[in-house]
């Protein structure tokens, strides 16, 4: 059997920096758990633009449709802002995500207990949390026609459009289905059926959807409203969540402050299924290229290793190395290692980006 394929595109910044520490671990467990995969590198952002001035070559692209998964660092810098729009370094990871159609964000908030004091919830509601938010990521308020500002007699009136197709709901649901039922088999929707009629046909097709293909996950549904209310009462009775773009939008960035720093978050961005059965995916750390950090081995790594653990359980089916990966991030946490931005000010001495890679690696 051909082995499994990733398409690494490390970017600008801090991206590179990150990067380098997840190849070691990749080198790891080539040499010592005999796993082996077929890595391309390649460039995009700021970088690829330099090169060949766009922000993302085609051939680029059609590498990333081919393989199992594109693991992506950061992309953009201040040497590129006055790029104009249409070559700017986002551009290149828009593109990606719109090609690849990743219509399913995926972002975890899982706390390990050594950061549990980082949250601004009380230690016992976070430690141990572990769940993810399934948002949807390419249709909603944020696509719908019409949409703009309009003059409507004497006054200005701004309108966007809420619009949700039956697939489009149906698509979300399966992919938040399977990724539960690689976890805790659990998943609550969220909307606003009580208000908005995109809520009620999301509730339907979700539903729909769990009584014909996934019978034997657990279904609940939930206001998005109430749903807010619950993440920060007790999040640890959820394990995934789906719900809509805006909604999505909301949550997913209140449930990654329930476990503390932006150093610390990974994401997924699965597709439409490919011929192995397994979504089209792109997996990166929530955290941008930081360029105020870039350069200065302050970096910290955890998110893009994350991310990389991500891709060995859903792109991978590795859950085995995956949860070996979480559980050396978590025993160099709990060993009190930590990098400068998960410190406080008297924290003690940080360690630097490669020295985190290694410890992670040598766990
Ligand atoms: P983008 O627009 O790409 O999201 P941004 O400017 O909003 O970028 P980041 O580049 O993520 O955000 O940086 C925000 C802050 O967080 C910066 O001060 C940066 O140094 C810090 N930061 C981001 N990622 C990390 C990391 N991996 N380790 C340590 N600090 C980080
Ligand atoms: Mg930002």
């Amino acid at each position: 059997m051909a082995n499994p394929s990733l398409l690494i595109l490390a970017g600008d910044g801090i991206g590179p920096e990150v990067m380098a520490e997840v190849k070691k671990i990749i080198g790891w467990m080539g040499a010592k758990r005999g796993v082996s995969f077929d890595v391309t590198e390649d460039l995009v952002g700021g970088c690829a633009y330099d090169k060949h001035g766009v922000p993302l070559h085609d051939d680029t692209m059609a590498k990333a449709q081919e393989v199992d998964a594109v693991l992506l660092g950061a992309v953009g810098g201040p040497k590129y802002d006055s790029l104009d729009f249409s070559v700017k370094p986002e551009r290149g990871l828009l593109r990606l995500r719109k090609e690849m159609d990743l219509f399913s964000n995926l972002r975890p908030a899982q706390c390990f207990d050594a950061l549990a004091d980082f949250s601004s919830l009380k230690k016992e509601v976070v430690a141990g949390l572990d769940i993810v938010i399934v948002r949807e990521l390419t249709s909603g308020v944020y696509f719908g026609e019409p949409r703009g500002i309009f003059v409507e007699g004497n006054e200005r009136v701004g309108i966007n459009t809420q619009r949700y197709t039956e697939s489009e709901i149906a698509r979300v649901a399966r992919s938040a289905f399977e990724l539960a039922r690689k976890r805790g088999n659990k998943v609550c929707s969220m909307e606003k059926a009580n208000v908005m009629e995109s809520g009620i046909l999301w509730r339907d097709v979700v539903q729909e959807i769990h009584d014909k293909e996934y019978p034997d996950v657990q279904l609940s549904h939930m206001y998005a409203d109430a749903g807010a209310m619950q993440l920060t009462r007790w999040p640890k009775q959820f394990d995934v969540i789906v719900t809509d773009n805006l909604f999505g939008d909301l949550l997913s960035d209140l449930a990654a402050m329930l476990t503390g720093s932006l150093g610390m978050l990974p994401s997924a961005s699965l597709g439409a299924p490919m011929a192995n059965g397994r979504p089209k995916a792109l997996y990166e750390p929530v955290h941008g290229s930081a360029p105020d950090i870039a350069g200065t081995g302050k970096a910290n790594p955890i998110a893009c290793i994350l991310s990389f653990a991500m891709a060995l359980r859903y792109s991978f089916d590795m859950g085995e190395d995956a949860a070996r990966v979480e559980a050396a991030v978590e025993k160099v946490l709990a060993d009190g290692l930590r990098t400068a931005d998960l410190m406080g000010p008297d924290g003690g001495t940080p360690i630097s980006t490669t020295q985190m890679g290694d410890a992670i690696v040598a766990a």
